[in-house]
């Protein structure tokens, strides 16, 4: 990597080298105790502009990432019920569940009987996967129709 110089003006400056930019010291961030010439490899603004874009994509996967709550979990939620407000229901559910993270407003919802209402809900099949496992099966829809307790089937 090219360490900091001297340029024709005296000036003593550094190329990044991500955008190869060559740069004054000052547009550089110092390494810990001076590792190298001192100086990061890359400029201010290269380090910022990388940062910036790690961030971003981390925050996106943080928000695409829905955890589905197993029995075990809502059977929990339902059991505060009454006896901790929702806020409180949701604080401590990360704790009891290795900082597992519910939305009080999943909470709030699962309070209302909106979501995880009946408790047999683990045993039926909503309309929605039904139709997911169809165009994966590959028999006919007899046969498709034939393979799935429809009794089990929530619409
Ligand atoms: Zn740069």
């Amino acid at each position: 990597m090219p360490a900091a110089y001297y340029d024709d003006d005296g000036n003593w400056v550094k190329q990044c080298t991500k955008c190869k930019e060559v740069l004054s010291v000052d547009n550089y961030y110092q390494t810990p105790e001076g590792m190298g010439d001192g100086f990061q490899s890359r400029c201010r603004p290269c380090i910022l502009a990388h940062n910036k874009e790690h961030n971003r994509r981390r925050n996106k996967k943080r928000k695409q990432k829905t955890y589905k709550l197993t029995n075990k979990q809502v059977a929990w939620i339902k059991e505060q019920k009454g006896k901790l407000s929702i806020r409180v229901t949701a604080k401590e559910f990360s704790k009891k569940f290795w900082a597992i993270k519910v939305n009080p407003s999943t909470v709030q919802r699962i309070f209302a009987g909106k979501i995880h209402s009946d408790a047999g809900e683990a045993d039926t099949v909503s309309i929605y996967d039904l139709l997911e496992g169809a165009s994966q099966f590959s028999g006919s829809v007899e046969e498709y129709i034939d393979s799935t307790d429809t009794k089990k089937v929530k619409y």
